[in-house]
C-alpha cells in the first residue's frame, strides 16, 4: 500500500456564517485583514478570505438551500466547519488516501477558490472533523 505523503502545513480554517455582513465586521474588529470576497458556484457558496499574520481564515456564507454549508448550519450553527490542509498534488492525495481506507467525498478533486484544486474527507475519518485537501497554485514555502 503506497504511504500517504505529508501534508504541507494548515491552508486555513473553514468556518461556517449565516452571513458575511455580520460576521465580517466581529472578525476585522476583532484584528483580521479582509483580503478577498468570492464567489464559488460549484459548493454554493461566498467565501471571505481573511488573514491572521500568515494563517487563513474562510469565511463561508451559504448562496442556496442545497449548499453543503446550509446544510451544516441547519444541523449544527455557525461555527468552524473545516479543517483545510495544503497538498502538493490533490488527486496523489486523494488517491493514497483512498487506498489507505479514507472516506472521500468524491473521486476527483473540484475547483475551489481562488484556482485552488480542492477535495474533502469525510469527518468520520478524523473523528468528527471535515478536512480539506487544497492543491493551491499560489502556494510558498511559508503559506502551504
Ligand atoms: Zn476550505
Amino acid at each position: 500500500m503506497p504511504s500517504v505523503p505529508p501534508v504541507a502545513g494548515l491552508h486555513h480554517i473553514g468556518i461556517a456564517v449565516t452571513s458575511l455582513d455580520e460576521a465580517l465586521p466581529r472578525w476585522t474588529g476583532f484584528g483580521l485583514v479582509l483580503q478577498s470576497i468570492e464567489e464559488v458556484p460549484t459548493e454554493q457558496v461566498r467565501v471571505a478570505v481573511l488573514l491572521a499574520g500568515t494563517t487563513r481564515i474562510e469565511l463561508l456564507e451559504p448562496t442556496g438551500p442545497d449548499s453543503p454549508i446550509a446544510q451544516f448550519l441547519g444541523k449544527r450553527g455557525p461555527g468552524i466547519h473545516h479543517l483545510a490542509f495544503g497538498v502538493g498534488d490533490c488527486q496523489v492525495q486523494m488517491d493514497a488516501l483512498a487506498a489507505a481506507g479514507a472516506p472521500l467525498l468524491g473521486s476527483a478533486p473540484r475547483p475551489g477558490a481562488h484556482d485552488c484544486k480542492v477535495a474533502f474527507v469525510h469527518p468520520r475519518h478524523l473523528l468528527g472533523v471535515l478536512a480539506e485537501l487544497v492543491e493551491d497554485p499560489h502556494a510558498t514555502d511559508h503559506n502551504p
